[in-house]
């Protein structure tokens, strides 16, 4: 089954794909954690992704398109994918339709308000991507409960203008695919104020219904 996650930023898109992930052995294909891996890894991606993501711009859709619909033709996606953050726009929506079209989107409702609250304390493992934030707080503060490595806040969170500029990109573009998926009836609301558990089960049953 191909899954898309839509939601704003602190939505929970990224503790539910990975959930889903496990639960149905399909792979989370994130574009943030792909672009996140290359610049660590200070590739020419990554290097060029920089200039847009430390100002909370969006990649340009040459590059993020290429890049997501190569991961999605990788072997392990065959049986489908978990996309998290792409498509954001009608380009984006258009070039996967074509290319492997969706057959579940999952959009996690939450208010801008307290979506900031959630970036604000939100910290990541820079080694393994775990999540951590107020719906879920590390064993020994700083250090992933899953593999050991230290937790670290990711740069475009810290930012207020950044984060400001994300959610106004996210309600411009958000539209075009809300409209589409209801459309084509594959779009799935699931309201976001439940524990990560819970929002797990209804995101279970959203994909069976
Ligand atoms: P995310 O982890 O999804 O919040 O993505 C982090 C940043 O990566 C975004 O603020 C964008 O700069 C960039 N990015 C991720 N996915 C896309 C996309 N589909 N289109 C354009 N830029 C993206």
């Amino acid at each position: 089954m191909n899954i898309v996650m839509i939601g704003v930023q602190g939505a929970g898109k990224g503790t539910q794909s990975k959930m889903l992930s496990e639960k149905l052995g399909i792979p989370h294909i994130s574009t943030g954690d792909i672009f996140r891996d290359n610049i660590k890894n200070q590739t020419p991606l990554g290097k060029e992704a920089r200039k847009y993501i430390d100002r909370g711009a969006l990649v340009p859709d040459a590059v993020v398109i290429n890049m997501a619909l190569s991961r999605i033709n990788q072997p392990d996606a065959q049986k489908g994918y978990i996309l998290d953050g792409f498509p954001r726009n009608g380009v984006q929506l258009a070039a996967l339709e074509f290319a492997k079209p969706v057959d579940r989107a999952i959009l996690l409702e939450l208010d801008d308000a307290t979506a900031i609250q959630r970036l604000n304390s939100r910290t990541i493992c820079d080694t393994c991507g775990a999540i951590y934030g107020a719906n879920r707080s590390p064993k020994i503060s700083g250090v992933c409960d899953e593999c050991g490595s230290a937790l670290v806040e990711r740069k475009d969170d810290k930012d207020a203008t950044a984060i400001q500029k994300r959610l106004n990109l996210y309600h411009q573009e958000i539209d075009i695919l809300v409209r589409y998926y209801e459309w084509k009836s594959v779009l799935r609301r699931i309201l976001t104020n439940g524990n990560v558990d819970e929002i797990f089960a209804l995101c279970l049953k959203a994909i069976e219904q």
